[in-house]
């Protein structure tokens, strides 16, 4: 499962920059996730749960913040906010020459630490 793998990528930086600031623990942990990156969220939740355990984020809660797909418009020269996970074309102009400026966000914000 893609989301594991994103799951534990993401646990072994946060992992890391807790020890840097010299903390054991971690509380909490929030993403920035794209609608259009490709990431379930609840799958990704679910993935983080499992690969948390014996970790020093066993405590930790997940919190996501979906960011929607938003770009602009090379035709019309509008900038649009899309419904849908994929844009296929501009949903002002039906143009196709646009582009996408977020929605593929893959990281973390931030997190507490103790
Ligand atoms: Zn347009």
């Amino acid at each position: 499962m893609h989301e594991v793998s994103i799951a534990l990528s993401m646990l072994d930086i946060a992992a890391e920059k807790c020890r840097e600031s010299g903390y054991n623990k971690i509380d909490s942990i929030r993403l920035k996730i794209g609608r259009a990156s490709g990431v379930m969220t609840d799958a990704l939740i679910f993935a983080f749960d499992v690969v948390k355990t014996d970790t020093i984020a066993s405590g930790a809660s997940v919190i996501i913040d979906e960011i929607p797909v938003s770009g602009s418009c090379k035709d019309c020269g509008r900038d649009f906010v899309a419904e849908d996970t994929y844009v296929l074309c501009c949903p002002r102009c039906g143009g196709m020459a646009f582009m996408i400026n977020t929605g593929r966000e893959l990281e973390i914000l931030d997190m507490e630490v103790s």
